[in-house]
């Protein structure tokens, strides 16, 4: 394991042509403390566990202090905000530190969320608030290890820094580790301010750097495409299977590499409620859960629209066409599976979608209704999920027609419980659950952060020691607002 201040950079964004960012060095928090610190996430980095002890942790991943070999820049980019375009974005309160290429060769971006105002911060002050940051870094760990591509974070340093949202809040910076920070609206912009040349140097960077298997190809611009619309076309089927709602799907905020990216008012639904809206500010729902792969698609045009010079147009359609049957696809075999189904029968299409609506209708609870699927057993008639649901009647017919489809594959019961427990979580971030993390951390008590994440990076085991996080949320909990200020 490396010591903190040997980190193997090798900054290979800062090495394009200079119009792509600015460098800018972070704004130190005053005053800095350690809130979290995720030892999973350092070790990708090669750093043991005993790096959190280095006197000058705090100031490195605060701002104050430069990590040796870090080359801190600001991104230019743009993109579409609830369909409008915006030519003036840029990381406003965030900074590429630079790149950490550890011992299996594997290259992680560092990025510091929160490290003061950039020329790309508009009206902000550049910081993010503890809040924001504790949902991030619980939301992205949880997205990873319930197997969904998403960015990571190590660390959350906090201050007593006010800064003004809707109230006064603290200051507090968040380590973001993922494989890129290009999103679809570096290349909107490219396109958009007429920089064809950069365009190209920067796919071509896109495609050796994350794509290397199409370096060589003739058509590697339009494969490139094709690649994410099959990358981004799987990330939207993921995120309907765990009931995940981001919340801000603008171009901004879409990664190239299809990882889910940006953390702002996101949500996992409680009940199976598909127009679920997560972002309060999101009056016209157009980023509801059930909108999500549509936007997918959308932002993918835009997408193919920045490549226009480069890819042909019927080849850029053609892409745009795998989407649909690619999300689909993947979509109904996640169903499938989570139903503990196995080949298929006739009728299987209707069976699923009879259990989705159903728990729309009753209000069941998504994440639990699947998971306590698991335990039917064929020779029982009742079911104890029966007691979820106020229409019971229509759950005891449905739960008839599902005992049937089991027997129809001899469905051994114990076997395929272990199956479906291995894809229904039992542990999802509930939005109350972070909730009570973060106003426990805004009084100065952080262990809930640490028993969360914990507990989340392990969501399909039994902890029977964490009964109670799998509980339905309790009453204040149902309809939290989640704002999307940060
Ligand atoms: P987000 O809503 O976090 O995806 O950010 C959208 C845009 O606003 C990006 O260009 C951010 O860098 C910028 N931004 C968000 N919050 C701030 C802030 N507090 N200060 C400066 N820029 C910000
Ligand atoms: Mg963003």
């Amino acid at each position: 394991m490396l010591p903190l201040d040997a980190l193997n950079f090798d900054n290979t964004f800062s090495r394009l042509p200079a119009g792509l960012f600015t460098r800018v060095p972070p704004t130190g928090l005053h005053k800095p403390r350690l809130v979290a610190f995720n030892a999973e996430v350092a070790a990708l980095l090669d750093l043991g566990p005993e790096c959190v002890r280095n006197p000058d942790f705090v100031a490195y991943f605060s701002g104050q202090k430069l990590l040796p070999g870090s080359d801190p820049l600001a991104m230019k980019y743009t993109g579409h905000q609830f369909g409008v375009y915006n030519p003036d974005l840029g990381d406003g309160r965030g900074l590429l530190l630079g790149e950490v290429v550890n011992r299996r060769g594997e290259a992680w971006d560092l990025h510091l969320k929160g490290a003061g105002k950039t020329p790309y911060s508009r009206f902000g002050d550049g910081r993010a608030v503890l809040r924001s940051c504790i949902r991030e870094y619980l939301g992205s760990e949880a997205m990873h290890h319930l197997g969904i591509p998403s960015t990571r974070a190590l660390c959350i340093v906090g201050s007593d820094e006010p800064v003004q949202r809707e109230k006064t809040e603290a200051a507090a910076t968040l380590l973001r580790v993922a494989d890129t920070h290009i999103r679809f609206g570096h290349l909107e912009w490219l396109h958009h301010s007429g920089q064809p040349e950069l365009l190209r140097t920067l796919v071509d960077y896109i495609i050796q750097h994350h794509f290397p298997e199409l370096d060589d190809k003739a058509d590697r611009h339009a494969q490139f495409f094709r690649e994410v619309v099959r990358r981004t076309a799987r990330l939207m089927a993921l995120w309907q299977l765990a009931g995940f709602a981001h919340g801000v799907m603008n171009t901004d905020n879409f990664s190239i590499t299809g990882a889910t990216f940006d953390y702002g008012p996101f949500g996992f639904l409680d009940a199976y409620e598909p127009g679920f809206i997560c972002n309060h500010s999101d009056y016209h729902g157009r980023y509801a859960w059930n909108q999500q792969p549509s936007v997918g698609l959308w932002n993918l045009n835009a997408l193919a629209y920045a490549l226009s010079g480069l890819v042909g147009k019927d080849e850029l359609i053609d892409a745009l066409q795998t989407y649909e049957p690619e999300l689909l696809e993947a979509y109904s075999r996640g169903l499938h599976d989570k139903l503990g189904l196995q080949g298929e029968q006739a009728g299987d299409r209707e069976l699923v979608v009879d259990f989705l609506d159903l728990l729309a209708r009753n209000g069941a609870d998504y994440t639990r209704s699947f998971r306590r699927l698991s335990s039917v057993r064929q020779d029982v008639t009742l079911s104890p999920l029966r007691d979820d649901f106020v229409d019971r009647e229509a759950f005891d017919a449905w739960l008839d027609r599902y005992r049937a489809r089991l027997a129809v594959e001899g469905s051994n019961d114990d076997e395929r419980a272990r199956r479906m427990n291995a894809v229904n979580p039992k542990y999802i971030l509930r939005n109350y659950l972070a909730q009570v993390a973060i106003d426990k951390a805004e009084s100065g008590d952080y262990s809930e952060i640490e028993r969360l994440r914990s507990l989340l990076s392990n969501p399909f085991a039994e902890q029977p020691e964490n009964e109670h996080y799998a509980a339905l949320p309790p009453e204040w909990g149902k309809h939290l607002e989640i704002s999307c200020s940060s």
